[in-house]
């Protein structure tokens, strides 16, 4: 029996053509690194995700000057 047509519209086009996605929010933390508020297994990058939001927004503790610049690093 061939599925309805209304449950497959009900998909997301991503999920119709069975692409790598999230329909999580991807938090970005200031490393650039991204969490999954919805799935904490989730390993996608932000991109793939339906809504990204930053860390700062959801009040988390990293923040831009707590991240040192690495040509200090690099000095000889
Ligand atoms: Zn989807
Ligand atoms: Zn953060
Ligand atoms: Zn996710």
């Amino acid at each position: 029996m061939m599925p309805e047509p209304a449950q497959i519209s009900d998909l997301c086009a991503d999920c119709r053509h069975d692409l790598e996605h999230c329909h999580g929010t991807a938090i970005v933390h200031v490393d650039g690194l991204a969490d999954c508020s919805d799935d904490p297994g989730c390993r996608l990058p932000a991109a793939l995700h339906l809504f990204v939001i930053s860390c700062a927004d959801v009040g988390c503790d990293c923040r831009p000057d707590s991240v040192l610049p690495t040509e200090q690093a690099r000095a000889s």
